[in-house]
């Protein structure tokens, strides 16, 4: 895939050198098909360039204007160019208090809400369950300027649905296949994928859980369901290992985020985002209107 530069960029993005990790995140976190997710510690913190949760704050404020020009020529090229131009998807998968709806609020709340589609994917209605299982994602795509994230997402219908064995094993195995095709397709068609998988220990998770009881502007975040599935961890960590193994594209890969500090977390997506968008480039579309024309006009207005 080439993403030729239409003009040279009029200001250059730059981002102070010690704001960046030492190895681009896209690597430091990329998973590899079959290396068992136990391998990766939940409380790791790769590339991170600072002390720790002291100079995280800041550490997210530096890349704050890059991110946020990046996104505006985003927008401004799926204005300008429709069907032609790319988006960016987020999925967020991990299991209860991994930190799907922080990073929502953290690191997308570093945007302009009006270049954001955000998209959660709960149990599925009688209607979503009359269709096909992609059905309800494909209508909660970012449009061509957008950056969408997904939480929950596609990957449900292998996790949950594999665990509870909700469909017979030959569907089943048929859907890893369908999400791969979807996924090329997608990318295909401009957008790019970055897929996370929040990483959090079963020691973390229940601190979360028993802090969420404790604290009554957490207890709505609390389901009765969340110990039933937390009783299932086994399976569920090898549903996510075969998800990872068997959905992981270049072009569509899966990236494994320690989730344990919410810190490290937070940023770790905010910057996979700032590559990404880096790598994309988009540019400031041209005008379509003689400017020099146009500005004698308004003058003389
Ligand atoms: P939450 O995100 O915590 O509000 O919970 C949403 C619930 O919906 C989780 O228990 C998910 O496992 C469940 N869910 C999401 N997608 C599906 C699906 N395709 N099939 C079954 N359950 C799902
Ligand atoms: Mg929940």
């Amino acid at each position: 895939m080439s993403h030729s530069r239409r003009q040279p960029l009029p200001n250059p993005l730059t981002v102070p050198e010690r704001a960046l990790p030492d190895l681009p995140l896209r690597q430091a976190l990329r998973f590899e098909p079959g290396r068992p997710l136990a391998d990766f510690d939940p409380a790791a913190t790769p590339g991170y360039p600072g002390r720790g949760k002291s100079d995280a704050a800041e550490l997210t404020d530096l890349i704050r204007p890059a991110l946020d020009q990046w996104q505006e020529r985003l927008f401004a090229d799926g204005k300008e160019r429709g069907s032609a131009a790319n988006s960016v998807l987020v999925v967020l998968q991990g299991l209860d208090t991994a930190g799907k709806g922080g990073i929502v609020r953290h690191v997308f709340g570093l945007f302009d809400p009006q270049g954001l589609r955000l998209a959660s994917f709960k149990q599925p209605t009688p209607k979503e369950l009359s269709h096909h299982f992609l059905w309800r994602i494909r209508r909660q795509l970012p449009e061509p300027g957008l950056i969408g994230v997904f939480d929950r997402s596609h990957y449900e219908d292998v996790l949950v649905v594999r665990v509870d064995q909700l469909v017979p094993a030959d569907q089943l195995d048929r859907h890893y296949d369908e999400i791969n095709r979807f996924e090329a397709e997608l990318v295909d068609q401009g957008t790019r994928l970055i897929k996370c998988f929040l990483n959090v220990s079963p020691e973390e998770q229940k601190r979360r859980l028993l802090a969420r009881l404790t604290d009554p502007a957490k207890w709505w975040k609390y389901s009765t369901n969340d110990v039933k599935v937390r009783a299932k961890w086994p399976a569920y960590q090898e549903a996510y290992q075969v998800a990872l193994d068997r959905c992981d594209q270049p072009a569509a890969p899966w990236y494994v985020i320690p989730s344990d500090r919410k810190w490290y977390r937070n940023w770790a997506v905010a910057m996979l985002l700032l590559e990404e968008l880096d790598d994309l480039a988009p540019t400031w579309p041209a005008p379509d209107y003689d400017v020099a024309a146009e500005l004698a006009r308004v003058r003389s207005s």
